[in-house]
């Protein structure tokens, strides 16, 4: 354990084995075998049974985030263990700037990622798992409230990329992208960008003006944004392959699953989640039926029952509620009738 055994013998040359670490405790070692009182000291302290172990390797946190996000890095700066280099600067921004090292929308993912990270936890093994999803969320809104920035733009390298999908994917491409010194150009079907953000969940659980703010942020960086082009209909592939040097495809999958039944196809009102969530994003539903039948127990079926419950169901129809455009047939007045399902 003590750092003497693994110091160099006077003249001897500083080999991996012999390097003197930081660490207390060699790989594997786990009994002391001085003071006789210290193992119990050490390995029978308050809370936990065993002082933890140091080993070199990517923390299981980390590697749980999809994201990749140096998640003990910005927890040690939220304890105050690693503080900013730059005069007046809060520990928010530091945090958040390590944050952005891995993903753009620390308010967003904040809130709405199921936080793999925390099943990851290490503290799991002693009582629970730190709320690593909350420091995020927190982080995220206070630099959305301070106007922080993303690092500035790289030095132009002359090449050109068309990122095709304007939601998390597309968006976290063009930063990164920008950071690299690339012109980036957003092709979006929708008027808004943050696809699956803005369309695939519902406002009060990304607050829009938050998703604005972090979206707008990325834009800063100089984005061009084509907004209701879509791919195949309003430009050609070959006519992207021959103005941009690359292609990035973020499409995302925007399709929802429907039940494994024979006739579920075609039953009348009965509708994907997805589809549900993107009519009632857009503003095209107004109401639901009386009695709503969500099928699954997944965050997009909580987000279906808790977006049916809060609009209720319309129960005097007006003839001028019809709409002539209405989509996916989907209108207050078309809904407002019989029991209907939605999956
Ligand atoms: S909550 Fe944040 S840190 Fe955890 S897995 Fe999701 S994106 Fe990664």
């Amino acid at each position: 354990m003590n750092d003497m055994t693994n110091k160099p013998k006077s003249g001897e040359p500083a080999g991996d084995d012999t390097k003197l670490t930081f660490r207390r405790f060699k790989n594997g070692e786990n009994m002391w075998t001085g003071w006789k009182d210290l193992t119990e000291k050490i390995f029978q302290a308050d809370h936990s049974y065993k002082c933890p172990t140091y080993v070199h390797r990517t923390p299981p946190c980390q590697g749980s985030c999809p994201s990749g996000h140096e998640i003990r890095g910005w927890l040690a700066i939220a304890r105050q263990m690693d503080k900013p280099s730059v005069p007046g600067m809060k520990w928010q921004e530091y945090a958040f700037q390590r944050m952005v090292e891995a993903n753009p929308f620390p308010a967003t993912m904040g809130r709405v990622c199921p936080a793999p990270c925390e099943d990851g936890c290490n503290r799991n093994e002693v009582d629970d798992f730190v709320g690593i999803n909350a420091v995020e969320q927190y982080v995220g809104d206070w630099a959305n409230s301070n106007t922080l920035k993303l690092p500035a733009a790289g030095t132009f390298t002359g090449k050109k990329v068309a990122v095709i999908g304007g939601g998390p994917a597309g968006l976290a491409a063009a930063y990164f992208l920008r950071r690299k010194g690339h012109a980036v150009s957003i092709f979006e079907a929708h008027d808004k960008l943050g696809g699956m953000m803005r369309y695939g969940i519902p406002g009060y659980r990304t607050p829009r003006d938050m998703l604005d703010t972090e979206i707008q942020r990325i834009l800063d960086m100089g984005v061009d944004v084509r907004l209701n082009t879509k791919v195949g209909r309003d430009v050609t592939v070959e006519e992207l392959e021959g103005a941009f040097d690359a292609i990035f495809w973020a499409v995302g999958a925007q399709k929802g699953r429907g039940l494994p039944v024979p006739g579920w196809e075609g039953t009348e009102n009965c509708i994907t989640g997805v589809e549900f969530l993107d009519a009632f994003n857009q503003g095209w539903v107004a109401g639901t039926a009386k009695k709503v039948i969500v099928v699954g127990g997944g965050d997009t079926s909580i987000d279906v029952a808790s977006v049916a419950r809060r609009l209720g169901h319309i129960t005097h129809k007006a003839e001028k509620d019809i709409d002539a455009h209405n989509v996916l047939g989907f209108t207050a007045h078309d809904v407002a009738g019989d029991r209907k399902s939605v999956v």
